[in-house]
């Protein structure tokens, strides 16, 4: 039974509603498990369409499901809601404008995420009830992606433990079934404490965790050089522990995001981090304590169910983008640099294109760049066979004379 066109129909249809749900989850931008009125927003439409209710799905209040229909499989649908720090953005400019200083953004996109991923659970619903056809669909929301890994603590909690299917995609550069590997990510503070002290008067007896933040930064860097190529580790300085030169430092944090290829690789490397900072403690006669913040896994892929999507993204054929979306893209394209463009490109094994937006199916076989990042999805697709893809929705092209068309010369892949 072929229902793929009954539901796209579906789409069509409905979908007027979750635009306008993206545009409001889009003006309320809330970062890592804040998401109250953003997961509010969900919870309200997946009333309105009949859902049954979860809330505070693990504990977590802005982690929500849905579910409708009975017996038969379980189809879930993963959506995304929070937003990134210091990226606030005035809708429709192609040009930095925050409304806010240094305030909240989606610049990820995870608006678009959630909402349409509700879309798509709504679809897959109308089409169960039209046809009566036993079967379960689920919308999963799920706070905190970025930097919270709110998914592996819905996936300890066995929220995931009946699904036979889940989910997901992300607002991207370009067209595509996700078949690159997520590498596995563990983030923790390491929080060294001193003994305060004047810097000039008795600088002996301070003992800074400053200078111990600073050989730890140091002792990391010198490890990169003996670590697997495809690991990364970076770090970021959440206190120095003051502005004042002449105060010896006596509390300091830094946080560090440690990705290797699998969780025993990873694990292997968050140890050996560990030992540096006991190590810079022990150099500099301050105590240090590790806190781990989140920790991800690295994706498992699952090639049949990747094949069969891709078929049938082949098969709708690439989204449509109206005149309106290719200029405002040819816009942002005059924003970025064509070092930018290419680094893009490369994710996806291909020269620069002239597209305005990319709007064709990058095939399963292109050249991927393998080095990509984290995703709690990681976590879900160890218990679940998991799905991704990708859409394109960020333009890289440089502006055209309309009667130019740009090729579109699969072969460069
Ligand atoms: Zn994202």
């Amino acid at each position: 039974m072929d229902n793929r066109s009954d539901i796209w129909r579906g789409v069509d249809t409905i979908k007027p509603r979750f635009i306008a749900l993206s545009d409001k989850v889009w003006a309320m931008p809330e970062v890592c498990y804040t998401e109250a009125r953003s997961s509010a927003e969900h919870l309200a439409e997946l009333r309105h369409q009949g859902f049954r209710i979860a809330e505070s799905v693990a504990g977590i209040p802005t982690a929500l499901m849905g579910e409708w229909g009975e017996g038969g499989p379980v189809i879930a649908f993963l959506g995304e809601y929070d937003a990134l720090p210091g990226l606030s953005q005035e809708a429709g400019i192609a040009e930095p404008r925050p409304l806010e200083l240094r305030g909240h953004g989606h610049g990820c996109g995870h608006n678009l995420l959630g909402s349409a991923a509700l879309l798509a659970a709504t679809a897959v619903k109308d089409w169960l009830a039209t046809h009566k056809v036993p079967g379960r669909v689920r919308y999963y929301g799920c706070p905190a992606e970025e930097g919270g890994a709110a998914k592996a603590f819905m996936v300890r909690s066995g929220a995931f433990g009946d699904a036979d299917i889940a989910i997901t995609w992300h607002p991207s550069s370009f067209w595509e079934v996700v078949v690159t590997p997520s590498l596995a990510n563990t983030r923790a503070d390491f929080i060294f404490t001193g003994r305060t002290s004047h810097a000039a008067a008795s600088p002996h007896l301070g003992r800074s965790a400053l200078d111990a933040v600073e050989l730890m930064n140091v002792g990391v860097n010198y490890m990169r050089e003996h670590m697997p190529s495809d690991a990364r580790v970076h770090y970021a300085l959440l206190d120095t522990g003051g502005i004042a030169p002449n105060v010896v430092q006596a509390h300091a944090r830094v946080r560090y995001s440690i990705r290797a290829r699998d969780l025993p690789g990873m694990n292997e490397l968050v140890e050996r981090v560990h030992k540096i900072a006991q190590g810079a403690a022990l150099m500099t006669e301050t105590k240090v304590e590790m806190r781990i913040i989140s920790a991800v896994s690295n994706v498992l892929p699952n090639t049949p169910l990747e094949e069969a999507l891709h078929g049938i993204m082949e098969e709708l054929g690439p989204p449509h983008f109206d005149d309106a979306d290719k200029d405002f893209a040819v816009k942002i394209r005059s924003t970025l640099t064509e070092k930018d463009i290419a680094t893009v490109y490369h994710t996806i094994g291909m020269d620069p294109t002239d597209r305005p937006l990319a709007d064709f199916l990058v095939p399963l076989t292109a050249k991927r760049n393998p080095l990509i990042g984290s995703t709690d999805v990681g976590d879900v697709s160890w218990v679940v066979p998991d799905l991704k893809h990708r859409t394109a929705r960020t333009p890289y092209v440089s502006p055209l004379p309309d009667s130019v068309s740009p090729p579109l010369d699969m072969s460069l892949i």
